[in-house]
């Protein structure tokens, strides 16, 4: 499966759109979560080969020519244009992913699996609380659309500064927190430290925590050690980490997650 590009544009100057389309997104299946995500492969650009290829055919090849798989959610599916619109952060000249979204041109095409997901905002949550950074901004505003009608929602989002914020959503009765990372040290307590000073809505809570490591792992020990949210209705996991690429995290992943989860279980 693959998407070509129909039309690209920046959102926020950290988030560009991408709208794919065209034949190749023939057999896409309705996504079935709110935070349904993709795997999308990209190329160096040494690459001998385009989309559409073989996933498991290039699996064998030397390490530059393999491609580099991204997990992407999906913003949203139309389906009767049948087109996907992903949304992508961009983080200057760095990043497969990103690099790809900030280059995007009308006509390219990037190959395509999934989608996949596994959260949307429960039933039976009498309030939800969003929480993440640029990476899950897709995902959170996904997530808020599916929130139920007036029930009680807060988002902290954390992003580069005031340009950065955008414009959220929801059928819910919607509270939104931005914080800014710009020129602050110790970027893993921003989100945390701002949870602290935010009220949060009375009722059974469900939690949506995803982004950064550090910084989800400092929030879920914030709401899990003062009982604000019950594990069961706590959908946490880091989206990637800084420093690390998305080879070299995938590649601790497991055991990150292990210990992350061991702290509070
Ligand atoms: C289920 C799931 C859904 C996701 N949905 C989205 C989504 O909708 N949109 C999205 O943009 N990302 C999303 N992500 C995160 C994305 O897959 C990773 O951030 C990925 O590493 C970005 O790849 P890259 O090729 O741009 O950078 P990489 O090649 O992985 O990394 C290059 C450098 O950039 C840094 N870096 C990576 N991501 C960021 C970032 N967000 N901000 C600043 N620096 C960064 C790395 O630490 C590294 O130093 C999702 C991840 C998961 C697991």
């Amino acid at each position: 499966m693959y998407g070509t590009v129909v039309r690209s544009a920046p959102l926020i100057p950290h988030l560009y759109r991408v709208v794919l389309g065209g034949e190749g997104l023939d057999d896409f299946a309705d996504p079935t979560f709110a935070d349904s995500y993709v795997n999308m492969f990209f190329l160096s650009e040494g690459a001998a080969y385009a989309p559409p290829f073989d996933t498991e055919a290039v699996r064998d090849l030397p390490r530059e020519q393999r491609p580099y798989p991204r997990r992407i959610s999906v913003r949203s599916w139309d389906q009767s244009a049948r087109e996907l619109t992903v949304d992508i952060a961009v983080h200057g000249e760095v990043g497969y992913a990103g690099r790809w979204a900030l280059h995007a041109r009308a006509g390219d095409r990037v190959q395509l699996r999934g989608p996949a997901g596994d959260f949307s905002p429960p039933e039976d949550a009498e309030a939800y609380l969003m929480v993440g950074d640029e990476s899950a901004l897709p995902a959170i505003a996904a997530c808020l659309e599916a929130v139920p009608a007036g029930r009680s929602v807060v988002a902290l989002v954390e992003v580069d500064g005031p340009d950065d914020e955008l414009t959220l959503d929801s059928p819910g009765d919607l509270q939104v927190a931005y914080v800014h990372r710009a020129g602050r040290t110790e970027p893993e307590r921003l989100l945390v430290d701002a949870l602290g000073g935010l009220r949060l809505p009375p009722g059974r809570l469900s939690a949506f925590v995803h982004g950064e490591a550090s910084s989800i792992r400092a929030v879920r020990r914030h709401l899990l050690g003062r009982a604000l949210v019950d594990p069961s209705m706590l959908s946490c996991s880091p989206y990637w980490h800084r420093g690390h690429t998305d080879e070299e995290w995938r590649s601790i992943k497991k055991d990150w997650v292990r210990a992350m989860t061991a702290e509070i279980p």
